[in-house]
């Protein structure tokens, strides 16, 4: 903690996409502040006003207390575990080295991780923080695992799955499980950081293919909708999930149309609206900062939700839903949105670690 008794907080990926969104979310955080930014070695070494000249991608200044940080290398695990009572991760580098530079920070402090690398380890919990926050219940037996007495890791994750899975797990709570789910995902841009893919390749185009989002969606679900069996996650079984992911032409703002059956009974549409309309996760029970009021924000309005309209709801945080109806080949249908950068990364890890802090974790 520093003099004004808030965590210490480091940033790995500083400078990136999701390294922006965090610094401008955390700029006035009651509990976080950051203290140590880390990136490439292109970075390591300037301030972070110069290593993010030209490429500040955010509204506003940069926050002037980061601006004047040194940036370190990603690989100086133990400066930044000197400096920081937690990191969040949101670097680039290939799956089997964030891997294992993410277990030498969880030798020292607690990492709340975007990437995808240890999203399918057995004893790393993957949190949305209104769907499964009793997964942060493995932590012990994570760090009995490893030997780590301080530090463990957490993951968010795939941002295309961050819009529907909400509504879903609160009709799943409603008591009304779900079989199967067919999904087409409508994907920003920004999903692919800066700076991303070529505007030619874009604009007046769609491009129906992201290297690996697919299988993400798919079995990612199954993982957060899943139990602790033996100190190890086991997915939750009798779901299965058809995805298309595309990249659309769109700055922020995933969308997703879904179809679903219902195992057994079916709720009307009238129910599922007050369902949504009523859902309360442990971001709300525990009123912590960032949470959205209410989380599932349901449109009534013929042709919403829409990317430019609601991705800001509740902060970013929120999910939107809107166009329920009855479905000729499975049950029901509607179209879910959230905000990529936001709910689908810096923001959603944020909530992640408020509840880490709430549940006494950190
Ligand atoms: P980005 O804009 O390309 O930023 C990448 C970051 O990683 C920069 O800070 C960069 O530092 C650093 N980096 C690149 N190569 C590195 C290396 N060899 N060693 C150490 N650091 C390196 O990417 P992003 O969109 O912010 O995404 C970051 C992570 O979050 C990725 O794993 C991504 O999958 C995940 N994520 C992204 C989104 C999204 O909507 N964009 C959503 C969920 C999760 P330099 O600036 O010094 O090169």
């Amino acid at each position: 903690m520093n003099n004004n008794l808030k965590y210490r907080v480091g940033l790995l990926g500083a400078t990136g996409m999701v390294g922006q969104t965090f610094l401008k979310l955390l700029e006035n955080h009651p509990w976080f502040q950051v203290s140590y930014l880390a990136a490439s070695s292109h970075s390591a070494g300037k301030t972070y006003a110069e290593a993010v000249a030209g490429r500040w991608l955010m509204e506003g200044e940069i926050p002037q207390q980061a601006g004047n940080l040194i940036v370190n290398p990603v690989g100086d695990v133990e400066s930044a575990a000197e400096a920081c009572d937690f990191v969040f991760s949101a670097f680039n580098l290939g799956k089997e080295e964030i891997r294992k530079l993410e277990a030498q920070y969880a030798e020292h402090v607690p990492v709340v991780s975007n990437n995808s690398a240890h999203r399918a380890t057995k004893d790393v919990p993957m949190i949305i923080p209104e769907v499964n926050p009793h997964h942060l219940e493995i932590i012990p037996a994570q760090q009995r695992n490893r030997g780590w007495k301080k530090g463990f890791i957490i993951v968010k994750p795939n941002c295309s799955i961050q819009s529907f899975l909400t509504p879903v797990s609160a009709l799943i709570g409603a008591g009304y499980p779900v079989e199967n789910m067919a999904v087409t995902t409508l994907q920003a841009v920004s999903g692919a950081g800066y700076p991303g893919l070529a505007a030619l390749g874009m604009i007046n185009n769609l491009i129906p293919y992201i290297a690996g989002e697919e299988e993400k969606s798919e079995q990612e679900p199954l993982k957060i909708l899943g139990s602790i069996k033996d100190d190890q996650f086991v997915d939750l079984d009798r779901l299965i999930l058809s995805v298309h992911c595309n990249r659309v032409p769109v700055s922020h703002g995933h969308t997703a149309t879904v179809s679903l059956k219902f195992r057994d009974k079916k709720p009307s549409l009238p129910e599922i609206k007050a369902i949504w309309e009523s859902f309360q996760g442990a971001p709300q029970v525990l009123n912590l900062p960032s949470a959205p009021f209410p989380p599932i924000v349901v449109r009534n309005e013929v042709d919403r939700p829409q990317p430019e309209k609601d991705r800001d709801a509740g902060n970013g945080m929120a999910i939107s839903v809107g166009r329920l109806r009855e479905c000729p080949l499975l049950d029901i249908r509607f179209v879910a949105l959230s905000h990529n950068t936001i709910r689908g990364a810096a923001g959603g890890a944020i909530l992640s670690a408020e509840l880490l802090k709430a549940k006494g974790y950190l």
